[in-house]
């Protein structure tokens, strides 16, 4: 094949061609060679391959050899660089080095001395050579990605480790100051005055506030690890949220809210844990509670035997939730409106104790809000106990 014939094929081809002789010179080149190596085929005709290609010789030589004898086709890689041993091209992708003004390539070659005649070859292929490219920098981003995430795994779990611990710490001697206080107004000490009863029960309150926060940090990091056990019994749901609602009630009727009822009759007994349950109600009872000033709290309840489960649902008519703010109220410390803490209360626990005791539980949590009108929270519980499995 002599240049001219081959420039006839190759002048219009994508890839990047060019002819060598069995020397390893270089006969021709197409244009799109030259716009790979970021120079023009003119410039690379009549070079050395030696010259051009950053390999090392005595791996060029293997080739041209190998090919010439043989006859065979052959594949493997020849790292190339324009202008000649300007570029490093033994780096890693072949990549151009600082302050020089070429471009480099990785490419692997196609050997076919038998197709373009004996001793003269070379296919230089650009797709396979950005296919290079672009699985070393996949690999390397797999890897990086890998260590990354054993890094947080691992971060997570001295996190949940340290706050476990914490809480076991924090739990003693608040126990304690709770214990002391409740005595000292049992008046098992002594008698006490009424100016004293006020702050005794304040400090009492504040000591109860800390140890259901200290409670569901433990919770938390106890669920994050996977060690919140299950304790799985038949759970008559009516009757339990009743509870829940007797426990708030000083606290609905102080703010004058009216709670309506939208009970299924024939709900069935789910296999739950009726203690995290119970949990769940709380905060989204006393959520939708304290973002609400007016109107009140509906709460109802629905047989999905389709789905072999029961759904309940907390309608507030509060303050609302914008709707960009909606997928991240389940996040763990956050609050919509963090100034809102000294008003409201609470740090931004409760819901994300909520999802993963739903989670745990195998049920879906769902809300919905109206920005100024109102939330409603919706809960499926599964029926099945069988399906059931703590971690
Ligand atoms: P917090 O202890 O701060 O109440 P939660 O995890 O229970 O934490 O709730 C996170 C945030 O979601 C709250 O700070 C509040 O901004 C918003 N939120 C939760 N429930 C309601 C609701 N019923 N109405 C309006 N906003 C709510």
């Amino acid at each position: 094949m002599t240049p001219k014939e081959f420039l006839a094929i190759a002048k219009a081809l994508p890839e990047g061609m060019l002819l060598v002789s069995g020397a390893g010179k270089i006969l021709a080149a197409n244009r799109a060679l030259g716009d790979l190596l970021g120079t023009s085929p003119e410039a690379l005709t009549g070079k050395l391959l030696f010259d051009v290609a950053a390999s090392p010789p005595e791996k060029i030589k293997t080739y041209l050899q190998v090919c010439s004898r043989s006859g065979q086709m052959m594949i493997g890689t020849l790292s190339f660089c324009f202008p000649p041993k300007k570029i490093d091209c033994r780096a890693e992708g072949a990549a151009v080095a600082p302050g020089t003004k070429g471009k480099a390539a990785k490419i692997l070659l196609r050997l076919r001395p038998k197709a373009l005649g004996s001793s003269q070859f070379v296919l230089l292929n650009r797709q396979i050579q950005a296919l290079t490219r672009e699985i070393t920098i996949r690999r390397r981003t797999e890897e990086e990605l890998k260590r990354k995430t054993s890094e947080a795994e691992e971060a997570n779990r001295i996190k949940s480790q340290f706050l476990s611990n914490v809480s076991h710490e924090l739990r003693t001697p608040l126990n304690a100051i709770l214990g002391y206080t409740s005595l000292l107004l049992d008046q098992v000490y002594g008698p006490v005055g009424e100016d004293m009863r006020e702050p005794l029960e304040r400090a009492k309150r504040n000591a109860d506030d800390l140890l259901r926060l200290v409670n569901d940090v433990l919770d938390f990091s106890k669920i994050e690890s996977g060690k919140m056990p299950l304790d799985l019994v038949p759970v008559d749901i009516s009757s339990l949220i009743h509870d829940v609602y007797v426990g708030m009630k000083l606290f609905i009727d102080k703010k004058s809210l009216r709670v309506q009822w939208n009970l299924e009759k024939a709900l069935p007994m789910i296999e739950c844990d009726a203690n995290k349950i119970r949990q769940v109600f709380v905060n989204l009872f006393s959520n939708a509670i304290k973002f609400t000033n007016e109107g009140g709290v509906t709460i109802s309840t629905r047989n999905r035997p389709e789905k072999e489960g029961i759904e309940i649902s907390i309608q507030d008519t509060g303050i609302g939730i914008r709707s960009e703010e909606l997928p991240k109220i389940f996040d763990l410390f956050h609050q919509v409106d963090p100034t809102a803490t000294r008003e409201f209360g609470g740090v931004g626990l409760g819901l994300a104790i909520v999802k993963e005791i739903v989670h745990l539980l195998k049920g879906e949590i769902q809300v919905e809000s109206e920005y100024g009108k109102g939330s409603t929270f919706t809960l499926f519980l599964p029926c099945r106990s069988g399906k059931l499995t703590a971690p």
